[in-house]
């Protein structure tokens, strides 16, 4: 059964909701707020495709850069159907309240191609991105702006990045993408980075909220790279994952779904659908199952005001970027339920991205244990300096993630002044 997201409002509308909120909590002045709220930048692409039919289609394709004030700007690349330039400026500016947020050298950006890589063949995959890549060359680089995977985007297609970018220059340039594969000078841990983030602040809010781990219910809706991977590693520390979805339907197990044998059923398959001693429900029910721990891992506007109420999570852990709506937000604060907001609970994956950049740039390559010993002290630091924000202002976990983000770039914005 296909799933399409019923999108009740605009991705965009709800992070300037969410700035405004965050920047009238820090008492933000004018001036500032107006410098630091919109992308510094916004480019639109056509890109001409020779399709396998030997036919041309012409793509639409975005590059937004919404801040460059901590660093080059940041943001993965998404492949999808409902792309749109107003969820890609979303995308880039969420990135830079979290790079800030996880305090890392970066600010944000975010691309995007309006397409559904599902009914294309590889080389017509290839051929789009050289296409884009040669489109958005003037913006990016290691000094200047470093894309990444995103949903329906691979390491497959940051190398075809990578290489167009390098071939062009004469030189190979491994610091242009992250999340490239190990052979081209990727990180190890970047593949599960994302979804192991999830995990380290599930662990934190789990401590805080004296909700055991053990035996927590949990509910994924999304299996892809950060679903599939916080599904596991929750799995593997004895979390009981009830309920799983991806965009073609939903499994449900009350006694357990077992996610090693789930994960080889859908590199097998394409799909959770079908998975033996599961039952199908509807994405509706999905959501709405009783749980310690939700996490939404596939799309924006997943939980709006009309199926909020009927969430029974305690815990809901962001993997997806903008999952709820500013309306569901104020629902879900109401009811108690604890949210640990995207900007922090999916950082992981631009941290490791930080680190592979730095790898790159030193020529020198961490153990896998260095990179996850590293990613867990960023992960649960900021989580503990978002929760402090949370309490001591009586603010949502949002508006504190948001505060925190937001008043380091205000910092930077002000020291660097203006120019000309
Ligand atoms: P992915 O392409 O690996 O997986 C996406 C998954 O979502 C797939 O399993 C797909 O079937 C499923 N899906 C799509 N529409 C759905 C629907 N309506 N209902 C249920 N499932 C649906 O993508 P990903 O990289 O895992 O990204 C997922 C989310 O995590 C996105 O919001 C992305 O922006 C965010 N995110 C990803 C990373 C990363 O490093 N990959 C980092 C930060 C945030």
């Amino acid at each position: 059964m296909p799933i399409t997201a019923v999108v009740e409002k605009n991705a965009y509308d709800a992070a300037m909701e969410n700035f405004d909120l965050a920047a009238d909590a820090l008492e933000l002045d004018d001036d500032v707020r107006s410098m630091i709220k919109y992308p510094e930048r916004i480019l639109t692409v056509v890109l001409p495709v020779r399709m396998d039919n030997g036919k041309i289609h012409c793509f639409q394709g975005f590059r937004v850069q919404h801040s460059t004030a901590r660093g080059p700007a940041k943001g993965g690349i998404r492949y999808h159907p409902n792309v749109t330039v107003d969820e890609v400026k979303a995308l880039a500016t969420w990135m830079t309240w979290k790079c800030a947020v996880v305090n890392i050298p970066f600010g944000g950006g975010k691309g995007g191609v309006t397409c559904n890589p599902k009914k294309m063949s590889l080389v017509e995959i290839e051929r789009l991105t050289r296409r884009y890549a040669s489109a958005i060359l003037p913006l990016i680089g290691p000094a200047q702006d470093i894309p990444a995977p995103d949903v329906y985007t691979n390491s497959q297609v940051m190398a075809w990045i990578m290489d167009t970018y390098s071939m062009t220059k004469g030189y190979p340039i491994p610091g242009v993408v992250t999340g490239k594969p190990i052979a081209l000078g990727g990180s190890l841990g970047r593949n599960e980075a994302t979804g192991r983030g999830v995990f380290n602040t599930l662990q934190s809010a789990c401590e805080h909220l004296q909700i055991p781990m053990k035996g927590a219910k949990v509910v994924v809706q999304g299996f892809g790279n950060a679903g599939s991977i916080a599904a596991q590693l929750l799995d593997s520390n004895q979390a009981c994952v009830i309920a799983v979805s991806d965009s073609k339907g939903c499994i449900y197990n009350r006694n357990g779904i077992d996610i090693p044998k789930l994960i080889l059923h859908k590199e097998k398959t394409g799909s959770v659908v079908g998975f033996p001693a599961s039952e199908s429900i509807t994405p509706e029910q999905l959501l709405s199952l009783e749980c310690e721990i939700l996490v939404p891992a596939a799309l924006e506007n997943a939980v709006q005001g009309e199926n909020a109420p009927s969430v029974r999570a305690k815990i809901i852990a962001e993997a997806a970027n903008g999952p709820l709506t500013p309306e569901a937000d104020r629902i879900l604060e109401a009811k108690g339920v604890f949210i640990i907001p995207d900007i922090l609970c999916n950082a992981g994956g631009v941290t490791v991205s930080y680190f592979e950049w730095v790898q790159d740039e030193q020529h020198l390559f961490w153990e896998a244990q260095d990179v996850y010993n590293r990613l867990e002290h960023v992960m649960k630091t900021s989580f503990s300096d978002v929760l402090k924000i949370h309490l001591v202002h009586k603010v949502g976990m949002r508006t504190a993630a948001n505060m925190l983000g937001i008043s380091r770039v205000a910092e930077a914005t002000k020291l660097r002044g203006l120019y000309p």
